[in-house]
């Protein structure tokens, strides 16, 4: 089968690599279809690295997986056939963080395409059968979204949202979109903010409320989500928490970019939370993806065949789409 082989940094190759040869018990084979381009997929092509992730030895890129299922292992409840989504994250299973369920903290996880694992542009992946979700009713390309939709489902549910809530979501990217579509389903009044026009007039299209950055009317939120990583932003976001709020950090910038101003936070009683990935998200993320499969089809519309993956990258072209979906025959 062929798999999207990053080398080294820019050095991303299709080639062959084996087939897995058999579906142990308690895992399903996954036929591959849909794998949607990640901005850690692009940062790993890019630099070769996320912070202290080093691409050291070759690794297939990808972790926004849809499929169908091709295969059951023994003691298997799972339709032969099915769309699917798969959680890229295997957590230990034994340490206090995957006993208490914030299993996203495992230190030994081992997650699609962080290295040194393998991600899932490729034919088949072979996978534990309680990280794989069906999807009923969606494509494997809608399914693929139910990793980054994920995101957002986390950060409102830790940042405790409820109905009514004023809530601002710093940077209207995919995951500042998919976040501000969980805040909505959880009842709060949602405003978007991102520097870039294009973003603003696309979250607009989407329905909501949308502002270039420092704009939009003069308010304070209860909860302020920052997507963006970037430093002004997070700077901007904690002026505009309201006393006794939160600031909830999703967007990773680099590293000593991203500051607090902890007087600020003593003084007006707010707190800061630093989100990392997901844990119990899938099935919440998939039922919003159905609910919304209407406002994401901009999501799943770019599509590019496996083969044409290095050169799309190499071109920079995926800046000019919300979304990118690789997909895989
Ligand atoms: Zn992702
Ligand atoms: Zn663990």
């Amino acid at each position: 089968m062929k798999a999207a082989v990053l080398r080294k940094m820019q050095d991303l190759v299709i080639e062959e690599v084996p087939e897995p040869s058999s579906t142990p018990p308690g895992h399903v084979k996954v036929a591959v279809k849909a794998v949607g381009i990640c901005g850690s997929d692009v940062h790993y092509y890019k630099e070769g690295a996320i912070g202290s992730f080093v691409v050291r030895e070759p690794m297939i890129l990808g972790h926004e997986v849809g499929g169908i299922i091709e295969e059951i292992g023994e003691g298997v409840d799972l339709p032969v056939g099915a769309v699917v989504a798969l959680e890229p994250g295997i957590p230990c299973g034994k340490c206090q963080h995957c006993r208490t369920g914030e299993y996203n903290l495992c230190p030994e996880v081992r997650f699609f395409a962080t290295p040194p694992v393998d991600g899932v542009m490729t034919g088949y992946v072979v996978h534990p059968a309680e990280y794989t979700f069906l999807a009923d009713g969606l494509t494997p390309e809608e399914a693929s979204l139910a990793e980054p939709m994920s995101v957002g489902v986390y950060a409102c549910r830790e940042a405790s949202i409820h109905l009514g809530q004023r809530v601002a979501v710093l940077g209207a990217g995919p995951i500042g979109i998919l976040t501000a579509m969980a805040a909505y389903a959880e009842g709060a009044i949602v405003s978007l903010f991102d520097v870039r026009k294009k973003r603003v007039e696309f979250a607009c299209s989407l329905g909501f409320s949308a502002w270039p950055f420092r704009q939009g009317p003069d308010l304070k939120y209860d909860r302020v989500i920052d997507c963006s990583g970037n430093r002004d932003a997070i700077q901007w976001g904690q002026s505009v928490v309201r006393p006794g709020g939160k600031l909830i950090l999703v967007g990773m910038g680099a590293k000593g970019s991203m500051l607090i101003d902890g007087l600020d936070l003593a003084s007006r009683g707010i707190s800061v939370q630093g989100i990392f990935r997901y844990s119990n998200t899938f099935p919440a993320a998939i039922e919003l993806i159905r609910r919304h499969r209407g406002k994401l089809a901009a999501f799943t519309e770019k599509r590019i065949p496996l083969d044409e993956l290095p050169t799309y990258l190499a071109s920079n072209e995926y800046l000019g789409y919300i979304k990118t979906i690789v997909t895989v025959d």
